[in-house]
């Protein structure tokens, strides 16, 4: 259901705030053993991977075909010299099942977590790796009868997990929850691999809970250094989340685009469908898309690393959290981008509003530590500091905020004629503001 504009615009409130804009904010920087492992993540060890899959020996890597049962060994192999446990069928990588296609398998590999108090929850990394094969009617936009190497869809996924996996075996010790990597068969065919894990799942998971899921289909072009970030609605925070990871300790720091589509489109979904926060990173359509031309020489793989180390750093950040992981939000199997724009929705603070600082803001029930700016009042101090319609306010003089109140006492509290630093996130980047009260006290 979505939600009607009439409830979001009783969360509306309106604050008297003022900027410049300054440095980047420093987040809290990644443990040096952390930050040594996620180095391993390499854009030239992932496009070997993609040009070997994306290689005419696969076939186009077609659920149930010659092709797909070979890039399946191909990912098993890549996985093997590692120290994970096998997760699949009687111990090994994988999980075989029967579909009108014949016999698929999913690869499984679970890293154990280190904290026998919650080594029990599971935090599940995603790829599918089968593709269409040489292409039809029902799953091309042609020309038919030629290999479908699918290196963006979805070699590019299947190269940054292989990466991610060997960095999380890299680590000096493992998270405190578990990870599974599972590399997904026959998404293509109705996302058939991850419906069957989660339907029937392997006996490695017997005794233990999966608490949140990353699903990465499609990283191989980044333009414009944008990412889009499905999922982020799934659970409270989580917009926020990705977006500090994405600061400036991140190196490359992406512009990030929270699309709010819930749709049966790739693996993301069969966990949304079960309640379980989950997010999908995606660089992307292209005119290559479910085409022959989806090939190997057209992947941005420099692109493709900044994308597989924030998910490594998402991964750590959940799979080691000292608190509970979120609990689903299942408010967001209803919204969508139109939801989105409801919420984004310019406003306009009337020209005698008492604010100090000329700030709306509206509350994001999916991120009340971050509420969001809709109105910003000309000439005030936050429109002269360079604050821009749809930044998210996160911290008040470097103390976050915990809610829409909370922000309104940390600004009431800066001394007349001073100036506060605001942290804001715009495009999934966080900036520092500097907002001048140039008002005297009467
Ligand atoms: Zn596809």
């Amino acid at each position: 259901m979505e939600m009607p504009r009439r409830a979001l615009g009783q969360l509306e409130c309106w604050l008297c705030l003022g900027m410049v804009l300054a440095t980047l904010s420093g987040g809290a920087g990644d443990a040096a053993e952390a930050l040594h492992a996620r180095a391993g993540i390499r854009a030239q060890e992932a496009g070997g991977h993609i040009r070997a899959l994306a290689d005419d020996a696969f076939e186009g890597r077609e659920a149930g075909r010659r092709g797909g049962q070979a890039a399946g060994r191909y990912v098993a192999d890549a996985l093997a010299p590692l120290e994970l446990e096998p997760a699949g069928d009687e111990g090994s990588l994988f999980q075989t099942f029967a579909s009108r296609q014949g016999t698929l398998r999913n690869v499984l590999a679970l890293l154990p977590g280190r904290d026998p108090a919650v080594r029990n929850e599971v935090v599940v990394v995603g790829a599918h790796y089968d593709h269409v094969g040489y292409g039809n009617a029902r799953n091309s936009f042609g020309p038919f009868g030629f290999v479908h190497n699918g290196a963006d869809d979805n070699a590019s996924g299947v190269a940054g997990l292989i990466e991610i996996a060997e960095a999380l075996v890299g680590l000096p010790q493992p998270p405190r929850r578990s990870v599974l990597l599972a590399f997904w068969d026959g998404e293509e065919q109705g996302l058939l691999g991850s419906k069957q894990f989660l339907k029937d799942p392997p006996t490695a998971l017997e005794y233990r809970r999966i608490v949140f899921a990353i699903n990465l289909d499609m990283i191989g072009r980044l333009r414009d250094n944008t990412l889009s970030v499905y999922g982020t609605r799934s659970a409270v925070g989580l917009e926020e989340m990705v977006i500090r990871l994405n600061g400036p300790q991140a190196q490359t720091p992406l512009q990030l685009v929270f699309n709010w589509k819930v749709e049966p489109d790739s693996d993301h979904y069969t966990f949304l469908q079960a309640g379980i926060p989950t997010l999908m990173f995606h660089t992307g359509l292209h005119d290559d898309y479910h085409r022959p031309s989806d090939d190997a020489h057209r992947v941005n793989l420099s692109g493709l690393e900044p994308v597989a180390r924030l998910t490594f750093d998402t991964v750590l950040q959940v799979a080691d959290a000292e608190e509970a992981c979120p609990a689903f939000r299942p408010a967001c199997r209803a919204e969508s981008n139109a939801t989105k724009s409801q919420l984004q929705a310019r406003a306009v603070l009337p020209a005698d509003s008492p604010g100090r600082w000329g700030i709306g803001i509206r509350v994001d029930l999916a991120n009340p530590t971050a509420p969001l700016v809709v109105a910003i009042r000309p000439g005030s101090p936050a429109d002269r500091g360079g604050l821009k319609r749809n930044d998210r306010i996160l911290e008040i003089a470097g103390v976050p905020i915990s809610d829409q109140n909370d922000l309104m006492r940390k600004l009431a509290a800066v001394e007349p004629a001073t100036s506060v630093e605001v942290l804001v996130a715009r495009r999934g980047r966080l900036f520092v503001l500097v907002w001048t009260d140039r008002h005297q006290p009467t």
